[in-house]
């Protein structure tokens, strides 16, 4: 944290200097070093860089830094005006058209630069989004909540139930389809829960975040968010999904089933694959093209089931050599009710590790197995190490991704606390995450 939330990032030496002279971000201040001078507007810094350096926006637009010595002059020579962001006057809405709701948690595509001063702000406000997105306002008639500012990294399950009871609340309002911005750290781990959460949808409910801010010229929030409102609004299927890039260009955006989409990724626009499984639609423009025949169906008539509960004494480990096994003691000791082990191809983890699971079987915990292989299914029958750990208790997960397995883990112990009626939830396909038979393509 800074030291001052009104220099914001400063610390240090250009902390102090700054505060003797009551400077306040905004300002126009003057530097002088030597026979050198620099005038511009303070504006705010990195508060991860050294203490020595003010950061000001020179006229010409350019932003320097000026190191900044006990000799150096500052001067405020000017009061700024507190940054504002004034968005244009709202387009008309029009009435014939679909009603979808943006719930914004957070994240890059809820995120614009203010230039004058460079800090980041939430900008997912109705105004604020019709002035980033106005073609928004030719596909839907837009509502917007603003429900966290969080960067997604930040999200827990509690913020699931919290999103799920928000969706739910749009529906019941009537909304012909409802988006969420997220931050795309973690939007395939909420996507899955709220696949949970939300059953027997009666409309789509699509994530969308983006891989670069809205103010940057190669930003995917706008193609995103359109195609987005476009999926809520007019898509015949009533699932949670995730829009996104499908490849760098933005002719076409892919939009993937909630409990299979993994973000692969740190940077590309089209981070966003889905696993084990085809996208459910692609949105080029404005039409939608349906993937496959196997989805739920959009039905105003289906009555809403939501099951908000989600339990974190979950776990996931992943294996690999030279692991200590008694990591998996530690969970077991925590109280943890499942742990997700992520193995090795087929599904294998190390001999070492066998005893620590068999004392979490005893213990009445459930240890399941997915794989660190992107692709493919466990099977754990061919090799000799699969059918022991079977014999131990372990659950074969299929073709579920290990991080869907641990949110439909958490999901399961908020509804039961049986280990019968876990084991029996986790081998049933809810919502499209574990198929009998997986595309080897
Ligand atoms: N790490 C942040 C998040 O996931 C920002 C990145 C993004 O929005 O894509 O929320």
């Amino acid at each position: 944290m800074s030291e001052n939330e009104e220099l914001s990032g400063y610390r240090g030496l250009a902390f102090e200097a700054l505060k003797k002279i009551e400077a306040e971000i905004g300002d126009l201040i003057c530097i002088t070093k030597g026979t050198q001078t620099y005038e511009g507007i303070l504006i705010p810094r990195s508060e991860y860089g050294d203490e020595a350096h003010i950061v000001i926006k020179l006229r010409s637009g350019y932003n320097i830094g000026v190191q900044i010595t006990p000799e150096t002059r500052i001067e405020k020579i000017g009061k700024g005006e507190k940054p504002a962001f004034v968005a244009p006057p709202l387009p008309e809405q029009k009435p014939a058209l679909p009603k979808v709701a943006i719930i914004s948690t957070g994240g890059t595509i809820a995120s614009r630069v203010d230039y004058r001063t460079g800090a980041v702000r939430p900008a997912l406000s109705a105004s604020d989004l019709y002035s980033v997105v106005p073609e928004l306002s030719n596909i839907a008639r837009i509502d917007t909540q603003i429900l966290f500012s969080l960067y997604s990294e930040n999200i827990t399950p509690a913020h699931w139930s919290e999103m799920a009871k928000a969706v739910a609340a749009q529906i019941a309002n009537g909304v012909d389809g409802v988006v969420i911005a997220h931050g795309t750290d973690t939007m395939g781990y909420s996507a899955a829960a709220l696949s949970f959460a939300l059953q027997n949808l009666p409309v789509p409910v699509v994530f969308v975040g983006s891989q670069r801010s809205s103010d940057r010229p190669s930003s995917d929030a706008a193609s995103n968010l359109m195609a987005a409102v476009l999926a809520a609004a007019q898509a015949p299927f009533a699932e949670v999904a995730v829009a996104m890039h499908e490849t760098t260009s933005d002719i076409s955006i892919a939009i993937h089933r909630g409990t299979r989409v993994r973000k692969c990724h740190t940077s590309r626009r089209d981070a966003f694959k889905s696993i084990n499984a085809q996208p459910i639609a692609r949105v080029e423009g404005d039409k939608i093209l349906m993937l496959t025949e196997n989805y739920q169906k959009r039905d105003s008539s289906k009555k809403l089931l939501l099951k908000p509960s989600f339990s974190e004494k979950v776990a996931m480990i992943k294996f690999y050599p030279g692991i200590n096994p008694a990591v998996i003691d530690w969970y077991v000791d925590e109280g943890c009710r499942a742990i997700v082990l992520e193995g090795t191809g087929l599904g294998h983890v190390g001999r070492r590790c066998f005893e620590s699971i068999r004392r979490a079987v005893d213990k009445g915990v459930l240890v399941a197995m997915a794989s660190q292989c992107v692709w493919g299914r466990v099977n754990m029958n061919v090799y000799d190490t699969g059918r022991d750990l079977q014999a131990l208790g372990v659950i074969p997960l299929a073709d579920m991704m290990a991080e869907t397995a641990v949110v439909k883990l958490m999901w399961i112990f908020g509804q039961t606390s049986s280990l019968e009626e876990a084991k029996r939830l986790l081998e049933m396909n809810i919502a499209g995450e574990i198929a009998d038979r997986t595309l080897y393509n």
